[in-house]
């Protein structure tokens, strides 16, 4: 293949990664997002192998094989709930292909050297591309041991709580200085031994970095992860002079920097606070002896004859429709109201669930029409105008404490039900949210608490029909 094909092929995949990712923005268009991608990546790999001389082609191959059929696998057989550790780690394996790029551009530049066939044009080009080198390992080694922890905090393999090291941020910091140290060593002297010492020190900063961070902040840090996994990529492309890796690289960066903080904006924390491990309370353990008063109990027949008398739902779902998997009953008592000529809509916080989207994939999965999903701007004036809102699982998203400056939460815009004729509360217990505060709503008025399980809540319910 010509070079000047390649560079077609190249604009042409990175254009469909634009499209993927303009796609991904949207519910209805997210399906075509992902074939973008793919198409995109399909024509990357293949242009690539079809110019580049590759020695040793059938080990790559192979390699190549194992690689998509692990990712297939993992990718197929994940729960909802455990996608942001495989998200987690993912990233990691980007940040790990990084330092191992890295290495091997090391090593060729000192046999180069040793051979005295180095090509460079100036001695100024070799200290960029070991500049570039030394980044591209710092940034890769930093994201694949942080995104391990990550990811194994994720799944209860290691302690959830933040754990500060003696020496806090500083033993932190002395290890990034140290880092440094060597990786000017490195670009000054090509020493290897120098490079290595950058690997170690890069692990160490991203494992003590990432254990001071509570498993709860987990999603945001995952986030970030995945943004310096971008980097690390773009340096690899720098490296390496492929200019479709430096493109996508930095896509992947921007857009991960940029998710990170509307996360943090959602939730209203600095994303400074949440890096530095300020935060992270542990998910619905801490239950507020702060009563605020009594609570109306309710039973799924008098929910169903609330329904059946409205003209207008919302619902408004969260984290314990994932726990509880209520999302295929949620629909199907969505087309039971509809049949009965009531407006039905979903109000979708954004940081509901525990991972971006998280509620729009659970709906999308259990093939709720997109037109009635609408995110928290969109309908927040709307629930004065409702008759009844059904607030399955959700807690934080829809607490009225936000609006008081004393709370851990003030600030973080929710989702105004209790503007609602009535809202119904499915939940187990009273115990808080994720934010471990304890919820106003439940104790207004025009609030029924209809407690249990909130799959078998709303079968219950379904029942009546
Ligand atoms: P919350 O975590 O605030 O509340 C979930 C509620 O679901 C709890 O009150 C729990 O009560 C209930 N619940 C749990 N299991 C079940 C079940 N089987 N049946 C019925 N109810 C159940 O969820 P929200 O979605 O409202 O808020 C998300 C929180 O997560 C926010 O604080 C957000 O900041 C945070 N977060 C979100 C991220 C994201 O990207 N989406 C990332 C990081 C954090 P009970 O135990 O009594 O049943």
């Amino acid at each position: 293949m010509s070079e000047g094909l390649l560079m077609a092929a190249y604009l042409v995949a990175a254009l469909m990664f634009v499209m993927s990712l303009a796609g991904l923005s949207r519910q209805d268009t997210a399906k075509n997002g992902n074939i973008y991608g793919i198409t995109g990546m399909v024509v990357a790999v293949v242009a690539t192998l079809g110019y580049a001389h590759i020695a040793g082609i059938t080990l790559v191959t192979l390699c190549m094989i194992v690689g998509a059929g692990v990712g297939l696998y993992l990718a197929i057989k994940v729960q909802m709930t455990e996608m942001p550790q495989l998200v987690a780690i993912l990233n990691g394996f980007g940040g790990l292909a990084a330092v191992l790029i890295g290495f091997a551009s090391a090593v060729e530049v000192n046999d180069s050297l040793a051979a005295q066939v180095i090509n460079m044009a100036s001695s100024t080009e070799q200290l960029i591309h070991s500049a570039e080198i030394f980044i591209g390992i710092i940034i890769g080694g930093v994201t694949f041991s942080g995104s391990v922890v990550a990811a194994l905090k994720l799944q209860g393999k290691v302690s959830s709580r933040p754990v500060s090291l003696p020496g806090g941020h500083w033993t932190n910091l002395i290890v990034l200085v140290l880092a440094i140290i060597m990786g000017v060593v490195f670009v000054q002297q090509h020493s290897i031994l120098a490079l290595t010492l950058v690997v170690i020190f890069a692990f160490i900063f991203g494992v003590t970095l990432v254990l001071g961070i509570g498993g709860a902040d987990m999603p945001v840090v995952v986030s970030m992860l995945n943004a310096y996994s971008g980097l690390a990529a773009a340096m690899t492309g720098f490296m390496l002079g492929n200019n479709l890796l430096i493109i996508t690289g930095a896509i992947v960066g921007s857009s991960g920097a940029i998710l990170s903080y509307l996360m943090c904006s959602a939730m209203n924390r600095s994303f400074i606070s949440v890096i530095l491990g300020g935060f992270g309370t542990e998910s619905g353990t801490i239950v507020s002896d702060d009563e605020q008063g009594e609570y109306t109990q309710t039973s799924a027949e008098e929910v169903a004859d609330r329904l059946k008398s409205s003209a207008s739902v919302i619902i408004t779902p969260g984290y314990g429709m994932a726990v509880a998997q209520a999302q295929h009953p949620v629909r199907e008592l969505v087309n039971k109201l509809r049949e009965r000529g009531i407006k039905v809509r979903f109000g979708i916080h954004p940081v509901a669930g525990r991972l971006p989207g998280h509620m729009n994939v659970l709906l999308a999965e259990a093939k709720v029409p997109y037109d009635i999903v609408e995110e928290m701007d969109e309908i927040n004036d709307d629930f004065a105008k409702t008759d009844t809102v059904l607030v399955i699982g959700a807690n934080d998203t829809v607490n009225p404490a936000s609006e008081d400056p004393g709370s851990p939460i003030a600030g973080m815009p929710v989702l105004r039900v209790w503007d609602a004729g009535e809202v119904i509360v499915f939940k187990r217990s009273m115990a808080t949210g994720y934010a471990g505060v304890q919820n106003p709503l439940f104790f207004k008025e025009n609030t029924r608490m209809l407690f249990g399980d909130a799959h078998e809540s709303v079968e219950q319910i379904l029942k009546q029909f």
